[in-house]
């Protein structure tokens, strides 16, 4: 008997968390980056509980997007200097001998800058490489990227891993990345879960707006 009660609180439990996360989760893709740090600042454990699901959700994929940054960054010279714009748990940080500048809104590493992403604290023109590893999350995309532009020397490196399902439209994405100031140098799409895209920085930002810069909402079903 009071095994078969435990079994059912879990179960509700996890059915809670579950219903938690996703209701997070929706809130970080159906606002701007300022409400997901205000979101996260005004309660640090929603921020463990959407990590938490967050990992659960990756787990079941064949591979873990940032596994693929690590090995596109050990093909390259280990004196680049890079920025991890939503670093979550530090995994790129700790799996190559580059100086990784990390920045999320809650730490879970004591190598975490906290900060929201659309406003870092780094110089212009300071690093080789900016990362997005499934972090594109906040509404105001071109400011987002606008940082990562900022941040970027001229000719510099910028890595975005995102979900295949949330590129409406891949051919605008990319055309509104070149008003970013961004050049397409690599895009692989062989992935049904994820795109791995990889960008040079051409210049900054041309002024106006950039209308093919849409990702949908990265929503998860209730299982
Ligand atoms: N790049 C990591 C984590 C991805 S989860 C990996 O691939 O494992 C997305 C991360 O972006 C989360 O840790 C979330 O807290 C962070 N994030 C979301 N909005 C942010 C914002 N406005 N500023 C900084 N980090 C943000």
């Amino acid at each position: 008997r009071s095994g078969r009660s435990a079994a059912l609180r879990a179960r509700m439990e996890e059915r809670l968390l579950g219903a938690r996360f996703r209701y997070l989760n929706q809130q970080l893709y159906t606002g701007s980056s300022r409400d997901a740090a205000r979101l996260f600042r005004a309660d640090p454990a929603a921020f463990h509980l959407y990590h938490q699901g967050f990992e659960r959700q990756v787990r079941r994929w064949p591979e873990r997007p940032v596994q693929r940054i690590v090995r596109y960054l050990r093909r390259r010279p280990a004196s680049l200097v890079v920025a991890d714009f939503g670093c979550g748990d530090c995994t790129l940080a700790e799996s190559v001998k580059n100086q990784v500048h990390c920045f999320d809104l809650v730490p879970l590493s004591p190598r975490v800058t906290v900060c929201d992403m659309a406003k870092v604290p780094l110089a212009a023109e300071s690093v080789d490489v900016a990362v997005f590893c499934l972090a594109l999350m906040g509404t105001n995309l071109q400011e987002i990227l606008g940082e990562a532009n900022r941040v970027l020397k001229p000719g510099g490196t910028l890595m975005v891993a995102e979900v295949a399902s949330r590129f409406e439209d891949t051919h605008a994405f990319l055309k509104a990345m070149t008003q970013l100031g961004f050049r397409t140098v690599s895009k692989d799409l062989s992935s049904s879960y994820f795109y791995v895209l990889e960008f040079a920085k051409t210049g900054p930002a041309r002024p106006g707006g950039a209308p093919g810069l849409r990702l949908r909402p990265c929503l998860y079903k209730r299982r």
